[in-house]
C-alpha cells in the first residue's frame, strides 16, 4: 500500500499561476507502492517535483505523485563517474551527497531546489557554450510505465523509450531512478560586474567562447548589463558575503513603484546605482556558486534562439519593453547552452542562446504572449518546456524534427493516456480530445 495519501488538498506551483485540485496526492516510498498507484489510482497520473514550472505540466485533477520519499543516491560507479539516483530527489540534496564521492553535476541552472526528474523532463539548463542541458547528462532510467512495469532503458536497451524519457514532461511514464553522468567535483572562481549594454553585447560572444560559464542580465531602463562568469580553479575557497539577489530585485521594484511612469527619473536612479555597483570575486564549490536562491516570485517566458539571431532578438525585446512596458523591472536573463541530440530538447541539433523575460508574480504577463513571443518565434525560437508559451501540437511539431517519433513512443507505451491531462494532450495528441 502507498505510504502517504492525502485527499482534498489543492496544489499550486511556485509562482502561484497554476493551481489544481487533485482527487488524491500520493507519496510512495517503494516501487511496489508506486506500482499500485500507477495502475489503480484515479487518472490522469502526474508526478510533481518542486512545482517550479510555470505551465500546467504537472497539474492534474486525478492523482498527483511525489517521489521525495524514494531515497537519494542509490549507487555510484567511480570508474565511469556515473550514479543511479532517485529521480525524484532534489538537486540541492543530490549535489552534497555526490560531493562525498568526489563527484558533481557538470552544470546546473540558476537554482537547485528542483527535482532531478522535473528538471530533466523540461530540459532545464544552465549556461556554458560547451555545457548541455541536464537531460543530456542522463545515461539510463528506471521508468514505470502505465501498466506498472518498471523498465530499465538506456542507449543499449529500449533505446527509443530512453530517448523519449530524456525530455518527456512525464508523458512516457514515471521516472523512478535516473543514471547520470557526473564529473570530478570542481571549484569555481566567480566574478560579476556591470557595464553598459553596448559594451557587453560587443563582447558577449567571445566571452561564451572563452569562459566556462557566462551569462548576463539586462536591467530594463538602465542601459546596463550585469555579467556573471565562472572559471574552474584549484585555488582555495574564499569567504562569500550573503547573497543579496532578492534585495537587489526588490530595490528595482521600489524604483518602479516610486514613480511607475516616470521613466526619466528611473533611468537616472538606475544609472546612479550602477555607478556604485560592487561585483563579486569569490571562489567556492561549483554547485554552491552556480545555483542561488530566488525568493521574489515571478512568472517567466524563456525561448531558446539560434545563436546568430539571439542578440538582435534581445535588442528588439528591450526596445519593446522600454517603449511599452514601464511596469517591467525584473532583469532579462541571457544564457547559452551546447547542442544535443535529444528528441524534445530545445537544444536539439545546435547550441542556442536562451532569453528569459520575467514579470513580478502579482503583475500582468499577458504581454509575454501578445508581444514578446512573436519576436522569439519570428527568429526560430523554441520555448522552454516548463516556462510560459502558447504553442500547441502543430507549432511544436514544426520545431522538432523528432516530434513524431516521440508521439509514436508515447502512444505505444501509454495507449490509454494514463498520464495525459488536457494540457499534455494539447501538446502531443490533440486529436485524442
Ligand atoms: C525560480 C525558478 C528558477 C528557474 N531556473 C531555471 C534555470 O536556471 N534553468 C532552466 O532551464 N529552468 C529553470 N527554471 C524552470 C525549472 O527548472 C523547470 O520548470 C523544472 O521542470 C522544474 O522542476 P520541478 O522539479 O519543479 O518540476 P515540476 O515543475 O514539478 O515538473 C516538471 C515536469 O516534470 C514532470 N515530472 C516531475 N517528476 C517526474 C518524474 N519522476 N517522472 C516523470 N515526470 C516527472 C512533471 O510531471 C512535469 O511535467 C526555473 C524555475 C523557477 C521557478
Amino acid at each position: 500500500m502507498p505510504d502517504t495519501v492525502k485527499t482534498g488538498e489543492s496544489w499550486t506551483n511556485w509562482s502561484g499561476n497554476q493551481t489544481a485540485k487533485p482527487a488524491v496526492i500520493h507519496e510512495p516510498s517503494t516501487p511496489d507502492a508506486l506500482k499500485d498507484i500507477v495502475k489503480t489510482a484515479p487518472g490522469p497520473v502526474r508526478v510533481v517535483g518542486a512545482g517550479h514550472s510555470f505551465t500546467p505540466v504537472a497539474a492534474t485533477d486525478g492523482t498527483l505523485l511525489r517521489l521525495d520519499r524514494m531515497g537519494l543516491v542509490h549507487s555510484v560507479d567511480l570508474q565511469t563517474e556515473r550514479a543511479w539516483v532517485n529521480a525524484g530527489a532534489r538537486l540541492k540534496d543530490l549535489s552534497p551527497a555526490l560531493e562525498k564521492h568526489g563527484l558533481a553535476f557538470r552544470n546546473l541552472g540558476d537554482i537547485n531546489v528542483q527535482s532531478l526528474a522535473g528538471a530533466i523532463s523540461t530540459a532545464t539548463h544552465g549556461t556554458g557554450e560547451t555545457l548541455a542541458c541536464l537531460s543530456a547528462e542522463t545515461t539510463a532510467f528506471k521508468v514505470m510505465t502505465a501498466d506498472g512495469d518498471l523498465l530499465t532503458v538506456s542507449r543499449e536497451r529500449d533505446r527509443d523509450i530512453f530517448e523519449a524519457c530524456r525530455v518527456s514532461l512525464g508523458a512516457i511514464g514515471v521516472l523512478v531512478e535516473a543514471e547520470i553522468q557526473l564529473v570530478d567535483a570542481y571549484r569555481l572562481h566567480r566574478t560579476t560586474w556591470a557595464e553598459p549594454l553596448d559594451e557587453l553585447l560587443s563582447k558577449a560572444m567571445k566571452r561564451w567562447q572563452t569562459l566556462r560559464n557566462y551569462e548576463f542580465f539586462y536591467v530594463p531602463f538602465s542601459g546596463y548589463g550585469i555579467s556573471i562568469a565562472h572559471e574552474e580553479t584549484d585555488a582555495p575557497a574564499t569567504e562569500r558575503a550573503e547573497a543579496d539577489d532578492d534585495d537587489a530585485v526588490l530595490g528595482l521594484k521600489r524604483a518602479r513603484d516610486y514613480a511607475p511612469d516616470d521613466i526619466a527619473s528611473r533611468r537616472q536612479f538606475l544609472e546612479q546605482a550602477f555607478s556604485n555597483f560592487e561585483g563579486e570575486d569569490v571562489i567556492g564549490n561549483g554547485w554552491q556558486l552556480l545555483a542561488s536562491e530566488r525568493n521574489v516570485p515571478f512568472n517567466e517566458m524563456e525561448y531558446h534562439l539560434p545563436a546568430n539571431a539571439a542578440l538582435d532578438v534581445l535588442k528588439e525585446v528591450i526596445d519593446y519593453i522600454e517603449r511599452e512596458r514601464p511596469d517591467v523591472f525584473f532583469p532579462i536573463e541571457v544564457r547559452k547552452s551546447a547542442g544535443d541530440d535529444i528528441w524534445l530538447s530545445p537544444f536539439n541539433g545546435e547550441g542556442r542562446i536562451s532569453i528569459a523575460v520575467h514579470a513580478f508574480a502579482e503583475d500582468a504577463y499577458d504581454f509575454f504572449f501578445s508581444d514578446i513571443e512573436p519576436i522569439f518565434r519570428r527568429a526560430g525560437g523554441r520555448p522552454h518546456w516548463g516556462k510560459l508559451h502558447s504553442l500547441g501540437h502543430d507549432e511544436l511539431q514544426a520545431l522538432y524534427p523528432d516530434f513524431a517519433r516521440f508521439c509514436e513512443v508515447r502512444r505505444r507505451v501509454d495507449p490509454k493516456g494514463r498520464f495525459m491531462t488536457p494540457y499534455i494532450k494539447s501538446l502531443f495528441e490533440p486529436e485524442a480530445g
